[in-house]
C-alpha cells in the first residue's frame, strides 16, 4: 500500500531546512513543484523546480492571495488514484496528480503576538496553505501530507523507499488535520476578540464568544484517578506556561494524580508573596506555611511549618514551593515519603539530596510560569469559565476588614489573620482554616456544612500536630520534631488554643463559631454578611473574641 513519491507539491512560509529536503527529494527522483518564494529558494539551490503558475497557467495574483487556488493543483491533489473514473478524469483534463504535499503555514498566531495591527494579521490568515494541507489529508489513501519540517528526514527516506505505507499517510493527515484545526481556531477567537474589542468591555475579552481552545496531546499518562481510566496531559497552544510545561528532573514519569495535586499545591504556595510552601494530599492542602521568622533559609522554615501542621497526611504528599528549594528544605524533605516537590528551582545541593531517593518527582515551573487568568471546569454537555479567583478582591486587604467584635488584633495577630485568609482560600469548601505563627494548625475542608468543618479544624489542629508521634507518623520515615508545646493529659498538643481562624464564607450560625471558640481560637476573620450575623458577633463578644469581617468569599470546589 505505499504510494511512490514521484511529484510533489511544496509551499512552504518556515523554509526551515526546505534546501535538504528538496535536494533529497530531486535525489531520490521525485519532481517539485513549487510556490513563488519556496521556488526561488529551491532553484537557488540548484535543484529543478516547476513554479506553480507553469502548472495552472494563471499568475499568483493579488499579492499572493490566490496562488495555488486553481484546478490544476486541486485536482491533482484530491484525485484518489484507487478510482478508475478519477484518474481517467485527470488523463482527459491533462492534470499530473500529486503524491506528496509539503506546506507550512503563514505564521498567523507569531503576528498576532507581534502587536501587528488588524489589517497585517488578516494577510496573515492563510488560504490557500490550508486549502492544499485538508485537501491532501482527506486524500491520504493516495497523498502523504507534511505540515511540520522536523518531519523531512523521514520524507526524504519515504521517497527513497517506494513512499509511505498507508498507516503512515492516516498519521500524516491526521496531524495535518490536526495543525489547520489548530490555526483555524487561532484565527477563529481573534477575530473574536477584535470584535469584543469594538464593544470594549472587560468580560468579553475574558471570554469571546469563541472560547478558541486548542489542546494537543503532549502524553499519554499510564492511568487516570484510578488504575482502570485511561489518561492524557493535553497542552494548551499559546497558554500562560504551567505545571503541563514543568520539567521533570528527577524521578518516575508523573501521574495523573500527580497533575492535579502538584496544581493544587501551586495554587495555595503561589497565594503568597512571602516564602511558602503547601503539602497537599488528595488535592487539599494538608500544611501551609510561610516564613515569618528572620532566618537565613525561608523556605526550609516554611516547609518545616507546613510539614508540622499535619505530618501523618504529609505522607505521601505533593509538596509546591513558591522559592528555590534550598540543601536545608531538602534535608528534611527527603527523610519524609513524598511524591513529588515542584519548585522555580532546586540548588544543586537540594538536587543532589532529593535526587538519591529513587521515588521522588522533582518538577521545575517553566520560565515565565504565571496561573491562567481564565479557569475551566467540565459540565456535561460544556465547560464553565470563570475569572480566576485571585486572593485580589476588594475585602482582602486586612486594611478593608471591619472589626465586628472584640478587640483590635495586634499586629502579630493580625498578620496571623492575613495569613488564615489567604490560606483558607486553597482547600476545598466548606473551609475552615487554624493557624498559627505564618503556619496552619488545624484544616476543616470538604465538608458539606460549615459546623463539620470548624469540628474537623479544632479536632485535626489537637490530635495531628508534629508532637503527636502516634503508630502511623512511626511507620514513615517522618524526622521533623514537633514544637507544640501545649501538650494535654492524652499527649497530643492543644494547637487550637491560641490560635486563629480563618472561614471561607460566612457562618450561617453562630454554632461553628462556638466550637472555634470553645476551642481556644483567639481570632477570627470571615466574609460577614449571614442573616444570623448579630448571633454570630454576639457569640465572638461574650467570649471576647476578635472577629473581623471582609466582605469577600473564597469558595473552592
Ligand atoms: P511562498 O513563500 O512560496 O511564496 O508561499 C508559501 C506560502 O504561501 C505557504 O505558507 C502557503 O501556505 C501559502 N499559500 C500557498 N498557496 C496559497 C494561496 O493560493 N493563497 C494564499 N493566501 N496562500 C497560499
Amino acid at each position: 500500500d505505499r504510494v511512490p513519491l514521484k511529484r510533489a507539491l511544496i509551499s512552504v512560509y518556515d523554509k526551515t531546512g526546505l534546501e535538504e529536503l528538496a535536494a533529497g527529494l530531486h535525489a531520490a527522483g521525485v519532481q517539485i513543484v513549487s510556490t513563488g518564494s519556496t521556488a526561488q529558494r529551491i532553484a537557488g539551490a540548484g535543484v529543478p523546480v516547476t513554479e506553480v503558475s507553469e502548472v495552472t497557467g494563471f499568475q499568483e495574483c493579488l499579492d499572493g492571495r490566490v496562488k495555488t487556488l486553481h484546478p490544476m493543483v486541486h485536482a491533482g491533489i484530491l484525485a484518489d488514484r484507487r478510482r478508475e473514473d478519477h484518474v481517467a478524469q485527470l488523463a482527459q483534463m491533462d492534470v499530473q496528480p500529486f503524491d506528496l504535499v509539503v506546506v507550512n503555514l503563514y505564521p498567523f498566531v507569531d503576528t498576532v503576538r507581534s502587536g501587528a495591527g488588524q489589517d497585517e494579521v488578516v494577510e496573515q490568515i492563510d488560504i490557500g496553505g490550508p486549502s492544499m494541507v485538508r485537501a491532501a489529508a482527506k486524500n491520504h489513501p493516495s497523498v502523504a501530507v507534511v505540515v511540520d519540517p522536523a518531519k523531512y528526514g523521514d520524507v526524504v527516506s519515504a521517497a527513497q523507499q517506494g513512499g509511505f505505507d498507508l498507516p503512515a499517510r492516516r498519521r500524516l493527515a491526521a496531524l495535518a488535520f490536526a495543525h489547520t484545526a489548530a490555526y483555524d481556531n487561532a484565527v477563529a477567537a481573534w477575530t473574536a476578540a477584535q470584535f469584543e474589542a469594538d464593544e470594549d468591555t472587560a468580560e468579553a475579552s475574558l471570554f469571546p464568544p469563541y472560547a478558541g481552545v486548542t489542546l494537543q496531546r503532549a502524553q499519554t499518562l499510564r492511568y487516570g484517578e484510578n488504575p482502570h481510566q485511561q489518561a492524557a496531559l493535553y497542552v494548551e497552544d499559546g497558554a500562560t506556561p504551567g505545571i503541563a510545561q514543568a520539567e521533570l528532573l528527577h524521578g518516575k514519569a508523573m501521574s495523573y494524580n500527580n497533575y492535579a495535586d502538584a496544581d493544587a499545591a501551586l495554587r495555595a504556595a503561589y497565594d503568597f508573596n512571602q516564602a511558602a510552601v503547601a503539602i497537599v494530599k488528595h488535592a487539599n492542602p494538608c500544611g501551609v506555611g510561610v516564613a515569618v521568622e528572620s532566618g537565613d533559609d525561608p523556605i526550609a522554615e516554611a516547609h518545616r511549618k507546613a510539614h508540622e501542621c499535619d505530618p501523618v497526611s504529609a505522607f505521601g504528599g505533593v509538596i509546591a514551593a513558591n522559592r528555590e528549594v534550598t540543601a536545608g528544605m531538602a534535608n528534611t524533605v527527603q527523610g519524609i515519603f513524598t511524591e513529588v516537590v515542584i519548585a522555580p528551582s532546586f540548588s544543586a545541593e537540594a538536587l543532589e539530596i532529593l535526587s538519591a531517593k529513587k521515588n521522588i518527582r522533582l518538577l521545575r515551573l517553566p520560565e515565565g510560569f504565571a496561573r491562567d487568568s481564565v479557569e475551566y471546569k467540565q459540565v456535561s454537555g460544556g465547560m464553565l469559565l470563570q475569572a480566576r479567583d485571585a486572593v485580589d478582591a476588594a475585602g482582602d486587604d486586612p486594611e478593608t476588614w471591619t472589626l465586628a467584635a472584640g478587640p483590635a488584633a495586634d499586629p502579630e495577630t493580625l498578620a496571623d489573620l492575613a495569613f488564615a485568609w489567604r490560606a483558607v482560600r486553597a482547600p476545598k469548601s466548606n473551609a475552615v482554616l487554624l493557624a498559627s505563627g505564618g503556619a496552619t494548625v488545624g484544616i476543616g475542608m470538604g465538608q458539606v456544612n460549615r459546623l463539620d468543618s470548624c469540628r474537623l479544624a479544632v479536632e485535626r489542629a489537637n490530635t495531628l500536630g508534629a508532637a503527636s508521634t502516634g503508630a502511623q507518623e512511626t511507620a514513615t520515615e517522618i524526622t521533623t520534631a514537633g514544637g507544640a508545646e501545649n501538650v494535654s493529659g492524652t499527649g497530643a498538643p492543644e494547637r487550637a488554643r491560641g490560635a486563629v481562624a480563618a472561614s471561607d464564607a460566612f457562618f450561617p450560625f453562630a454554632d461553628g463559631l462556638q466550637i472555634l471558640i470553645d476551642a481556644g481560637v483567639r481570632a477570627v476573620v470571615q466574609p460577614g454578611g449571614s442573616v444570623r450575623d448579630e448571633d454570630v458577633i454576639a457569640a465572638a463578644e461574650a467570649a471576647g473574641v476578635t472577629m473581623y469581617f471582609t466582605g469577600a468569599r473564597h469558595f473552592f470546589h
